[in-house]
């Protein structure tokens, strides 16, 4: 049998330390190795899949657009984007799209289109406010090596001001945005690679508040809480913000590369041709598989029926919480985003994780002691039984 995991150590650079599975298939809420193992995913490749896999829906989407075509450039009318685009601002904010392949690019996007506003409209304004622990990505100054001016010229150096804030703080983010006049504010509803650590509902609303006083950009990285996740299409819409510019990625695309942002009307008309752009975004491709997406959460009722089984699980994790109070310290985030907080030391937790993954349930693990949950929205109740009693059984087994 091919040993896939020292073919990996021999030609792929060690970037993430991965489970040594190899996995051959993957097909509803499961995924299955190369061993005829299967396990129950609750990570859904990082909160990409979240209709799960294979879909019905996603391979007749992926098939017809497959047969039309793959890529044209951006130099086309692309009409699954435009689609996609106009779903999108429909069901957030009033504004327009720019389309990238991933959540770091959408960042980007993100910075060069706040310093355009900066420059045109900023009255003096300057720099970003991102809240301490948060993750925006890992991209690093392509635009520094490009030596073109028409391309570079008017966009920051990669060293441009930014401001980092303790999440909650009201004093410290009011005093850095009379102090400093920035020109955004830039956060995650729920940090997720930061722990699964939500924002509360004070806290964003003063930030909104705050935004909205001194004219800086209210600006939401939905990377990871967007496409239902939370039980709506953002999770700024739990809370009733207007932001002005919405960054996406992850799930929108059905499991293929595509990210982007949504632009509010202070800044929908900034970009000009020649701003920004890269090859591949919009993939025709991915924006049909979001339309896909989009069909299965709205049309299909999906989204409704993932916020049940949520509210199940969620109910089911509290039961767990309150009969393991000394294992279990929280749980926090919402819908299908969910961090268990534990008591436990990162190598405890990293054996739990092997164990269960050997019983057939995948579950990822961030912040060392958090057992985080991005379950699909099609989750059912039997697999939410079937995860409790996995979990309280390892729990009576080992700590007990
Ligand atoms: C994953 C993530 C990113 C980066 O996305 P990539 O596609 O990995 O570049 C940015 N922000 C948040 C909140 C994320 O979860």
């Amino acid at each position: 049998m091919t040993d896939w995991h020292t073919l990996d150590q021999t030609y792929i650079m060690p970037t993430v330390r991965r489970l040594p599975i190899a996995i051959d298939k993957a097909e509803g809420n499961y995924l299955y190795d190369t061993e005829g193992n299967r396990y129950l995913d609750l990570f859904t490749g990082l909160a990409v899949n979240v209709l799960g896999h294979s879909h019905p829906a996603i391979l007749r989407a992926l098939r017809a657009q497959g047969e039309r075509f793959l890529h044209i450039s951006n130099l086309f009318l692309n009409p699954p984007a435009i689609r996609l685009a106009q779903r999108l601002v429909e069901n957030s904010i009033p504004g327009k799209v720019y389309f990238a392949n991933s959540g770091a690019e959408s960042t980007e996007a993100a910075i060069k289109l706040i310093h355009k506003w900066t420059v045109k409209r900023g009255e003096g304004r300057d720099g970003i406010v991102v809240m301490k622990n948060s993750f925006h990505g890992r991209t690093l100054g392509a635009l520094r090596l490009t030596r073109q001016p028409g391309v570079y010229q008017d966009f920051p150096q990669p060293d441009f001001p930014f401001y980092e804030v303790e999440p909650e703080n009201i004093d410290e983010l009011r005093r850095v945005c009379e102090t400093h006049r920035p020109a955004a504010v830039l956060a995650e509803p729920i940090q997720g690679a930061g722990g699964v650590v939500p924002l509360s509902d004070a806290y964003l609303q003063e930030m909104a508040r705050l935004c909205e006083q001194h004219g800086i950009l209210l600006c939401m990285d939905e990377i990871q809480t967007g496409i239902g996740r939370t039980g709506k299409l953002f999770a700024y819409q739990h809370y009733g913000l207007q932001p002005d510019l919405i960054l996406f990625a992850k799930g929108i695309g059905g499991g293929l590369p595509l990210g982007g942002i949504i632009a509010g009307e202070k800044l929908m008309d900034l970009f000009q041709p020649g701003d920004h752009g890269t090859t591949f975004a919009p993939s025709p491709l991915s924006a049909a598989l979001g339309n896909a997406v989009l069909d299965v959460l709205f049309e299909e009722g999906q989204m409704e029926k993932g916020r049940e089984t949520a509210e199940y699980l969620w109910s089911r994790l509290r039961e767990l919480k309150e009969r393991y109070p000394e294992i279990i310290h929280s749980v926090q985030g919402k819908g299908m985003m969910i961090g268990i907080r534990t008591n436990r030391s990162a190598e405890e937790i990293a054996d739990w994780q092997k164990t269960l993954l050997k019983e057939g349930i995948l579950f990822n693990v961030t912040a060392k002691t958090v057992i985080r949950l991005l379950p699909p929205l099609t989750l059912t109740r039997e697999e939410v039984d079937l995860f409790i009693e996995r979990m309280e059984q390892y729990m009576k087994r080992t700590f007990l």
